[in-house]
């Protein structure tokens, strides 16, 4: 597990009266804030758990706060989004504009949000420089030999390097303990895998 994989299983039980706090990524809200103007497809499990009246869902999309909507895509070269927060990587994109510094500044709005809401669990969205998790590119995804690299976004570290819990809309195992927190009766799936624990992961990042 990337992080302590008992917080879950440590999380109170929530109430309608005190709901659990999760930020989420806009677009993972359904909101159309991606790079160009859409949500990046449906995620019902994301979905049905931010429609519980026990989850009081906080959507946030760091892109568009320091960049707008419709804009170009970004990758991070050089490293991941710890090494952006460490000045040793940067945020480009895919003209080779620098946002390397409007990312930061996003990642501190999504922090400030994070604290000021007393956030519980982050759910972000996977393989973005800002939201990603725990896969993201390895420079620009448009380039022809496109390379994933194990890391987090930007936002997501900044989350990370200031305790807040983050896990992806693909980490299906982890979803299920917090739907066994919102839900007594939820029957869990017990072959739910997190994105680290599927075949595609250990193929990709176990190649010679
Ligand atoms: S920055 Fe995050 S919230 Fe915004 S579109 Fe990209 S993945 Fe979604």
């Amino acid at each position: 597990m990337i992080n302590d994989p008992t917080y879950l299983t440590r999380l109170r039980i929530p109430t309608v009266e005190n709901p659990l706090r999760i930020l989420v990524s806009g677009c993972l809200a359904g909101h159309s804030c991606g790079y160009d103007e859409s949500s990046y497809g449906e995620y019902p499990v994301v979905q049905k758990l931010l429609q519980s009246k026990r989850v009081k869902a906080f959507p946030f999309c760091p892109e568009a706060f320091s960049f707008g909507t419709p804009r170009e895509m970004c990758d991070i070269h050089g490293g991941n989004g710890e090494d952006v927060l460490n000045g040793k990587a940067r945020v480009l994109t895919e003209s080779g504009t620098d946002w390397t510094e409007g990312m930061i500044k996003a990642s501190e709005k999504m922090l400030e949000l994070a604290r000021i809401e007393q956030i519980e669990l982050a759910i972000m969205m996977d393989t973005s420089a800002a939201c990603g998790s725990l896969v993201i590119y390895n420079g620009n995804r448009f380039a022809p030999n496109k390379i994933y690299q194990i890391g987090s976004g930007v936002c997501t570290a900044q989350l990370r390097r200031n305790g807040f819990y983050v896990i992806s809309q693909r980490d299906y195992a982890s979803l299920e303990i917090v739907f066994q927190k919102i839900e007594v009766s939820h029957q869990p799936d017990e072959k739910a895998k997190d994105h680290h624990e599927t075949e595609w992961f250990k193929s990709y990042f176990q190649k010679p």
